[in-house]
């Protein structure tokens, strides 16, 4: 038993089964315990990896697409350069380099970085040893300002409440004890009204997953763009539309059983693009149609890209460009699984990819 499954199972016994949410939340961000507040889980030697560490390419593309949004508003100054969930800060590293000689642009930009965790915290402050950051741990206390911004693999870090649909309602996903072992449960079914626009898509024993935390953080982003200016960029895996059961754990780039070593695996569920599209469009802001990596990677030129970091490359490291490349782009790898949407304020053009 981990330490985590330790004080949860506790907890159970006293208090009795908790929602799959409150679950994920303590695992991932336990003071002590937690997932991200321990370990930097990010590349070969951890749990999972992700676009901009399998590719300097991916940030690259994106901080240009975010330039020529800014651009495309009149250069604008001071403004708010941020990402939210910036992992070990390389996307960002990325950024910052790829859009060093647009005129003007770094002396704009204040960079902020939404951070929960400690350890990645320390990891995003070498990484960007010389540029001057401010850490921010809640989108609420990004400054009223025009404001660009990444999200890439952040919303699908966030807790989860699950149901599964029942003549009398719905039966949420709860983590209970059996003897002395976590185990999973369903609460009494119960009429949910946030779920009262699934009912006409779904059947009984169809599970639904919300995730309460990503529309307020998106309106925040949102209604900063929508007053001020600015552009967003969210890129994560999940589909327009939550449908089933997504909740899954990884360790060492297996999937691993989620209740099996509690804070010590990467939890994550898909994400429901059109609820951030709806909380962007609530706030006052147009969202672009949802894309997939793949697309928009290639709208901004990752194929010429690609071809001409290759020309520098010796067999070995070429080849594992080439492995980049396709690992990004191809729809049997990260191509098609990830999307991507973009907000913008409905005055202002969205940024270059997602702008047809
Ligand atoms: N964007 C990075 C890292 C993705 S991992 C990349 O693409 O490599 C998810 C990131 O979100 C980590 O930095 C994690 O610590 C952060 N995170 C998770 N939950 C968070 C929360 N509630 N608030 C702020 N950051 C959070």
């Amino acid at each position: 038993m981990t330490p985590l499954a330790d004080i949860l199972a506790r907890r159970i016994a006293k208090t009795g089964p908790m929602s799959l949410m409150d679950f994920m939340a303590e695992c991932l961000l336990h003071p002590d315990h937690g997932y991200y507040t321990t370990r930097d889980p990010l590349g070969a030697a951890g749990d999972f990896t992700t676009a901009p560490e399998i590719s300097q390419m991916f940030g690259e593309l994106l901080g240009l697409a975010l330039a020529q949004s800014w651009m495309d508003q009149g250069c604008p100054a001071p403004v708010t350069l941020a990402e939210i969930g910036p992992g070990r800060g390389t996307l960002m590293a990325d950024v910052l380099r790829a859009t060093k000689a647009v005129p003007n642009m770094h002396a704009a930009m204040q960079l902020h970085l939404i951070e929960a965790s400690p350890t990645l915290k320390a990891a995003q402050r070498d990484r960007l040893a010389g540029y001057d950051v401010t850490w921010i741990a809640d989108a609420r206390a990004l400054p009223d300002q025009p404001l660009w911004l990444l999200a890439n693999e952040f919303f699908d870090a966030l807790p989860i409440r699950q149901f599964t649909r029942d003549p009398h309602g719905w039966r949420e996903t709860q983590v209970a004890l059996n003897g002395a072992t976590l185990a999973f449960g369903l609460s009494n079914p119960a009429p949910i009204t946030l779920l009262d626009h699934r009912l006409s898509d779904t059947k009984v024993g169809d599970v639904v997953e919300i995730c309460p935390a990503a529309a307020p953080i998106t309106h925040e982003i949102a209604t900063r763009i929508a007053t001020y200016g600015g552009a967003a960029i969210i890129v994560d895996y999940g589909d327009w539309h939550s449908f089933g059961d997504t909740f899954q754990a990884l360790e060492a780039h297996n999937m691993v059983d989620p209740l099996a070593r509690p804070g010590q695996a990467d939890l994550t569920a898909h994400v429901d693009f059109e609820a951030l599209a709806r909380a962007a469009t609530d706030a006052g802001a147009s969202v672009s149609r949802m894309l997939t990596q793949g697309e928009v990677l290639g709208r901004l030129g990752i194929g010429q890209r690609a071809q001409r970091l290759a020309e520098n490359l010796d067999a070995a490291a070429l080849e594992t460009h080439i492995k980049a490349f396709e690992r990004l782009t191809s729809d049997a790898e990260m191509g098609t699984l990830f999307k991507t949407i973009a907000i913008a304020p409905t005055r202002s053009r969205l940024p270059p990819g997602f702008d047809t």
